[in-house]
């Protein structure tokens, strides 16, 4: 029987590294470092969430399509900022079979230089627009950094949502409209987040600025999960996208992105989990109710039948369910799914049948109780539903007494998740702060940024709060 050796509560990120692949998330044996393989287990969970995003966009009427992988080197270098941001980062194909191309291609690192040059085309009038369009794919980028499954990988599953506005109004109101998106998904996934606007010097290359979407790991240390970007004209104008107004004069469009990534796996992994393994939020769980029938010489079909029995009741009310009729000792099951997060575990054996009853246990809080057969499915239900609150609770606690808002350097210097500094608005006051508590700018909340105070580095009346915390 597999066991962690490392407890999540010792060493986090040893119990992460080694988590991911004794719970069937990933297998990290692949001969090339940072593009991990898929397990089935893995995957399952990564296409529930996809799937929520999908009727996310669905929901806004973003339309899904699937560019190309390759993009030629003259497409990707018609926005300077972007090359400067990215060109470290990319993967190059030179040769295709034995010719030297005549112009390189490289691997998407992200979609903006493959998709804009098409949008340039599809884009006539302001009939067209607003475009919303998005997709789900693999991009790529060269990591040197030490590789992390699902948080720091070179081959990245990728979601990237890619709209086109009459004006930057328009696309301000797409901003509205992501942080919303952003609300319903994170919190079924049972993951509180803060939203930052990043500083200047660290916005995505090309944009007119940057919202991140970032959640605090049990580690202290925070993870972004996904972005939201405003880019004004600045791409629209190099790609030229514009459109012919209802007044017959060109104008160029308002672009936005949202894009979020496999690190949702990697924040569903390790602010849920514990000691005993993954802890699945049910919304996603491949599976979210593990039978375990408890064997006894000679009632073994009455047994069976009966796990099979609930396990269709359960599958038609949408749970999914799965009975596992494995020859080894119900203890050993027991084992196995806590280690793979099944929120919730059945136990039926004969007594249990004679009395008319299941027992339940959950994952989250090892509570064990006993159910009437005929209203099980309502009650497992409810306690699905519990399971995620109760996730979202103690994320949300976890987060709450790890942000705080402090005016002094010394005071920042003893928080260990992430603080708030009055902040003047000068990069150089914003890099000292990085440097003395070694960590990095996250950016300004969106809201309740308003500050009266001075900067604790140059002593000048603030402009905002400024927060930083040590980061993936
Ligand atoms: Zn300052």
């Amino acid at each position: 029987m597999p066991e962690t050796k490392v407890k999540k509560t010792k060493d986090f990120n040893e119990w992460y590294n080694e988590i991911v692949e004794l719970a069937d998330l990933c297998d990290k044996r692949y001969p090339i470092k940072g593009m991990n393989v898929w397990r089935p287990y893995g995957w399952k969970l990564m296409t529930h969430v996809d799937q929520l995003i999908r009727d996310e966009m669905s929901l806004t009427n973003h339309q899904e399509v699937n560019f190309p992988l390759l993009i030629p080197e003259s497409s990707f270098k018609k926005e300077e900022e972007h090359i400067e941001g990215f060109g470290s980062e990319v993967y190059w194909i030179s040769h295709a079979g034995l010719n030297k191309l005549e112009e390189r291609w490289l691997l998407r690192p992200t979609s903006e230089t493959a998709m804009y040059p098409i949008f340039s085309i599809w884009i006539r009038s302001h009939a067209d627009l607003p475009l919303k369009t998005f997709q789900i794919v693999n991009t790529f980028r060269y990591e040197t950094k030490q590789t992390r499954a699902f948080i720091r990988v070179r081959e990245i599953h990728f979601f990237e949502a890619h709209t086109c506005h009459v004006d930057f109004n328009d696309a301000e109101k797409q901003i509205q409209e992501d942080k919303e998106i952003a609300k319903r998904l994170f919190d079924k996934l049972s993951l509180p987040y803060i939203l930052s606007k990043r500083p200047e010097w660290d916005k995505f290359a090309g944009a007119f600025y940057t919202i991140s979407i970032d959640v605090l790991m049990p580690s202290f240390r925070t993870l972004q999960l996904g972005s939201i970007h405003q880019y004004k004209d600045n791409f629209s104008k190099p790609y030229n996208i514009s459109y012919e107004g209802e007044d017959g004069k060109h104008n160029y469009c308002h672009q936005t992105t949202y894009g979020m990534s496999e690190r949702i796996l990697g924040a569903l992994v390790g602010i849920h989990g514990d000691n005993k393994g993954l802890v699945m939020p049910p919304e996603v769980a491949p599976i979210q109710v593990v039978l375990i029938p408890i064997i006894f010489k000679g009632e073994e079909k009455n047994v069976l039948d009966a796990c099979d029995d609930l396990s269709l009741k359960l599958s038609n009310e949408c749970i999914k369910s799965f009975v596992d009729k494995r020859d080894i000792t119900p203890g050993n099951k027991f084992y196995d799914w806590e280690l793979k997060g099944v929120p919730l575990r059945v136990e039926i054996g004969p007594r249990d049948i004679k009395n008319n009853q299941i027992v339940i246990v959950r994952r989250d809080n090892s509570e064990k109780q006993s159910l009437a057969k005929d209203t099980a499915v309502n009650k497992i239900k409810e306690e699905l539903n519990m399971i995620s609150k109760s996730l979202y609770d103690t994320a949300k606690k976890l987060l709450n007494e790890n942000i705080k808002r402090v005016n002094t350097v010394d005071e920042a210097k003893n928080i260990k998740g992430i603080v708030e500094l009055p902040w003047c608005g000068i990069k150089d006051c914003a890099l000292e702060i990085e440097n003395i508590i070694d960590g990095n700018t996250l950016g300004e909340p969106i809201d309740d940024n308003e500050c009266n105070n001075s900067c604790p580095v140059c002593n000048n009346p603030a402009k905002t709060w400024m927060r930083y915390a040590k980061s993936y």
